[in-house]
């Protein structure tokens, strides 16, 4: 996104300093986060994919708490969701856990008493206030659902702060989970001269090896760091369950994400030629984001050697994700596109309007939603998304 372009021009040293706080300013961390509050638009209100992908993953969830339970030497266990957004989302994942340790303690006829002590984490600028204010109404949703049965006590709190710097004192933490968060990179891909990935927006067929290079290695040194720094934190025994955005194939310019943003490429290529978008935007924009195999993580894991492998899968989820069939045929590609667009944007729309301007992010997504249609009239594609269960041995 930002050219850090050495010229040869001598700056006066307070220039200098102005120059290097706008760097810092701009860094992933201090500006990335889905669409805010609750309105129409809002991650909030479109967040059914990554819902999806909870859904799913609930039983290796309730397994991996279940074992955590039975390991647990202390009172209190305590649990963290990383890259909790604004959403209900994370309040469902919460839901899961206090259900999993419930029904563990049930089982196991079990009288001793065990507390939970949540911690949602997210990035600085994450929506937090909209969070804290659905947890009222989540806590008596949870007490009325819950009548007869004795909940244990539970505690929520918000945690600001980089999955990839250290959040938690050493061996104090008991389950790790993350969903629809690691795919995306710790910063923008560095040492980009002259707009080599001229006209994408990530890796595309004419995106040049070393670019996807790049990326390859941003995302090794990000999720090797990712797990040394929760290794850390973790108790001995501790567990993390991560679902990130993957892909099949082994070959990076034939993921599944390639399509979907080389189709948001194609709409800003299409502001470019209306005049709404400078060229130079779109060249020297490349999203920080990296959708890696199965084989790139399981390598990534084993040279760290701190981790045991429970579990790594891959499933996948249409586009649309109110489109729950398994046929090939996309029904109603209008209606697709204009919900993967929706969903799209309230995770990018921050983030597009900060670089490409407020004022045409409507003109995009519409056009974005009209491609995607084209596109799912063609061939119905899907989302990869990687599952990995992992224990500190
Ligand atoms: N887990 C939620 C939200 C997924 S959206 C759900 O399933 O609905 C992805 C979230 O990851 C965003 O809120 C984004 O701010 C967060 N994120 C991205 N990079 C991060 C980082 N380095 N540290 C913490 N959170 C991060």
């Amino acid at each position: 996104m930002l050219n850090r372009s050495t010229h040869n021009v001598v700056l006066p040293t307070e220039t200098i300093i102005i120059i290097s706080d706008l760097l810092v300013a701009m860094t992933i961390e201090h500006v990335l986060h889905m669409a805010k509050g609750g309105g129409e638009t809002s991650y909030a209100k479109n967040s059914w994919l990554q819902r999806r992908a909870l859904l799913e993953t609930t039983p290796l969830l309730d397994k991996a708490v279940k074992e955590v339970y039975m390991a647990l030497s202390h009172p209190t266990m305590t649990v963290c969701d990383l890259g909790c957004s604004s959403s209900e989302n994370t309040l469902f994942f919460v839901s899961k856990v206090i259900e999993a340790v419930c029904c563990h303690r049930r089982e196991l006829g079990a009288s001793t008493k065990v507390e939970l002590q949540f911690f949602l984490s997210d990035l600085p600028v994450n929506d937090f206030n909209h969070l804290f204010l659905s947890l009222k109404g989540f806590k008596e949703s949870m007490a009325v659902g819950h009548e007869g049965d004795t909940l244990p006590p539970f505690y929520i709190t918000g945690l600001p702060g980089s999955c990839y710097r250290r959040l938690f004192p050493d061996k104090s933490v008991h389950l790790f989970h993350s969903s629809y968060s690691l795919h995306w990179r710790s910063q923008f891909l560095d040492g980009l001269e002259g707009n080599p990935n001229e006209g994408n927006i990530y890796i595309a067929k004419n995106t040049p090896p070393y670019v996807v290079k790049l990326y390859q290695e941003l995302f090794q040194k990000d999720f090797l760091l990712f797990l040394k720094l929760r290794y850390e934190e973790l108790v001995f025994g501790g567990q993390m369950l991560l679902i990130f955005l993957g892909r099949k194939n082994e070959d990076a310019y034939s993921g599944e994400l390639n399509l979907v943003y080389g189709l948001l490429a194609k709409s800003i290529q299409f502001l470019v030629e209306e005049g709404l978008v400078g060229k130079e935007k779109l060249d020297s924009f490349n999203l920080p984001i990296y959708g890696p195999s199965v084989d790139e993580v399981k390598t990534v894991v084993k040279q760290s050697e701190l981790f045991d492998i429970n579990k790594i899968e891959l499933f996948e989820h249409n586009w649309d994700p109110y489109d729950y069939s398994k046929s090939d045929h996309v029904d109603d590609p209008l209606q697709s596109g204009m919900n993967v667009a929706k969903c799209l944007r309230a995770v990018m729309e921050p983030l597009f309007g900060r670089h490409f301007g407020e004022s045409v992010l409507d003109a995009l997504f519409d056009k974005y939603a009209h491609n995607v249609a084209e596109h799912l009239e063609r061939e119905k594609t899907k989302y990869s998304i990687i599952v990995l269960s992992l224990k500190k041995g």
